[in-house]
């Protein structure tokens, strides 16, 4: 046999398999049959509380009434001379009734001779009260009717008589019992109304929800582009419709992003492998006996090698930006000794060009220092590698309320007023035959998409001012750290 726990889990066990619109009927309908339930029982012992206390009262009134009049000799007299025929009525109150019994069992009064006799009251005197009926009476249960009755024995001029009272408390038993059997159906009908409106209304509230989970489904990596309805109401179904289908939208995004930088990443890797195969071939072919071949072939695989580490470093560093991966180790730091430190390898390495600084002002700044400097030597490279040979790049670092500002200006190709936003996305590069024409190689387009993470993640702020064939600045507004 079960044990009563382990009936009690596998029940709420099974409940949890329930739909929600079905667990929520069963919770409103719960409520609303112990409300109603709770009302009926109210109205229904409430009605009877009323009905027995009106009679206990006419009751008690009258008994007090005859009592003290019984005690009264005046009235007694006046009573003995009209042979009790009549008991005025301020004595009892209508509905109440009287007999006076004598010591032989003979009723010599008797104010309504109708009403039920004495004898049938006395048979059907109940045991078991009921809740709401009076201790001090007795009741008397007949097939239409429930009495209080009540005997009370007194002495007169030495002879013994009862008085009993009788009140009728409820005339209509059945009635009364109709009226119950008539309450509990209306509550049991308003029961099943309610579950019906409220499983309809969960229903029709709930539908976003199945359309919801039938979209969630059928969505996959390869389609993301089904959308929810978006209810026409303004609740949280329809927020939430919105949100799902934004978090789609931005899914979608991201995955094409993903699709496109992957697809770019290998075209621009195909090139130099196949350059680097290319030698191969070429050295395995006539580069065992042509020592030229040799090292043109060495020194090419070389520099082909050195573009792709570099391809693959950059393309490392977004992937890991783009995973939130890439470590950013923030410390306060003097930018004048960042920039002298890369205006100084920048003069070894750019032999062809003329490189200038002309402010390095101190201020301290919240930055990463290797990030920082990569920052700036990406804005420098660029500059040398767009600027013909004998050009001049210069560097202007000076202080502003609030910021480091860094201009790295070069004299060198420019950039045209449309594509100066474009430079910023991955593998945008400006019309590779003008990057040719400056006799520079062409570089990735990864290197300024780069410059904007570092930017975005440093809160530096990056403008540029160009003007095609003459020159390009960039404004870096890098902010200081605030005195603590
Ligand atoms: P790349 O590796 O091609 O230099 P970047 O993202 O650094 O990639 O730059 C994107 C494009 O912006 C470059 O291909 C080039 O056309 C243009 N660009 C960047 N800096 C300069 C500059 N100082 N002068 C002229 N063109 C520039």
């Amino acid at each position: 046999m079960l044990s009563k726990t382990s009936l009690l889990s596998r029940l709420i066990n099974y409940t949890k398999s329930w739909q929600i619109s079905t667990k929520l009927t069963i919770m409103y309908a719960t409520v609303i049959a112990l409300l109603l339930g709770f009302t009926c029982v109210a109205t229904v012992v409430g009605m009877y509380f009323v009905i027995y206390h009106q009679a206990e009262m006419e009751m008690s009134f009258s008994i007090k009434n005859a009592m003290e009049k019984r005690n009264d000799p005046e009235f007694m007299a006046q009573a003995d001379e009209e042979k009790l025929k009549d008991i005025p009525d301020e004595i009892l109150l209508p509905g109440v009734v009287l007999r006076v019994e004598d010591s032989k069992g003979n009723i010599i009064y008797d104010n309504d001779r109708h009403f039920v006799p004495v004898e049938d009251l006395r048979k059907n005197i109940v045991e078991n009260k009921s809740l709401w009926s009076s201790d001090k009476y007795q009741l008397v249960r007949l097939k239409h009717f429930m009495i209080y009755y009540h005997e009370i024995p007194v002495e007169y001029r030495g002879e013994k008589y009862t008085l009993c009272f009788s009140r009728v408390i409820t005339a209509e038993r059945l009635m009364f019992a109709q009226i119950q059997v008539g309450v509990l159906v209306a509550a049991i009908i308003g029961i099943l109304l309610v579950v019906a409106i409220v499983y309809l209304g969960i229903k029709r509230a709930f539908s976003p929800i199945r359309s919801f989970i039938r979209i969630a489904k059928s969505i996959e990596v390869s389609d993301l582009s089904a959308r929810m309805e978006v209810p026409p109401s303004h609740d949280e179904m329809t927020e939430l419709a919105t949100t799902f289908n934004r978090m789609l939208d931005r899914l979608e995004e991201g995955f094409r992003q993903q699709c496109r930088f992957v697809s770019d990443a290998s075209h621009e890797l195909r090139t130099p492998v196949t350059v680097i195969k290319g030698y191969a071939d070429m050295l395995s072919r006539w580069g065992k006996e042509d020592e030229e071949t040799l090292q043109e072939g060495i020194s090419a695989i070389k520099s082909e090698s050195e573009d792709m580490q570099e391809l693959i470093e950059k393309l490392l560093f977004l992937a890991r930006a783009d995973q939130n991966r890439q470590i950013v180790n923030k410390t306060p730091l003097n930018l004048a000794d960042v920039v002298n430190d890369v205006y100084k390898k920048m003069q070894v390495t750019a032999t062809e060009h003329v490189v200038r600084l002309m402010r390095n002002e101190e201020g301290t700044i919240f930055g990463d220092k290797v990030i920082m400097k990569q920052f700036l030597r990406i804005f420098l490279e660029n500059a040398i590698k767009y600027t013909p040979a004998g050009g001049t790049i210069s560097i202007d670092s000076h202080a502003m309320p609030g910021f480091m500002c860094v201009e790295i200006a070069d004299t060198g190709i420019g950039i045209a007023k449309e594509d100066s936003e474009k430079v910023f996305q991955r593998f945008y590069r400006v019309d590779s035959s003008r990057t040719k024409a400056a006799g520079q190689p062409g570089g990735t387009g990864l290197g300024l998409s780069i410059a904007r993470w570092i930017a975005d993640n440093h809160d530096i702020g990056i403008s540029l001012e160009s003007e095609l064939g003459k020159g390009t600045k960039f404004i870096l507004m890098i902010p200081l750290m605030e005195k603590p």
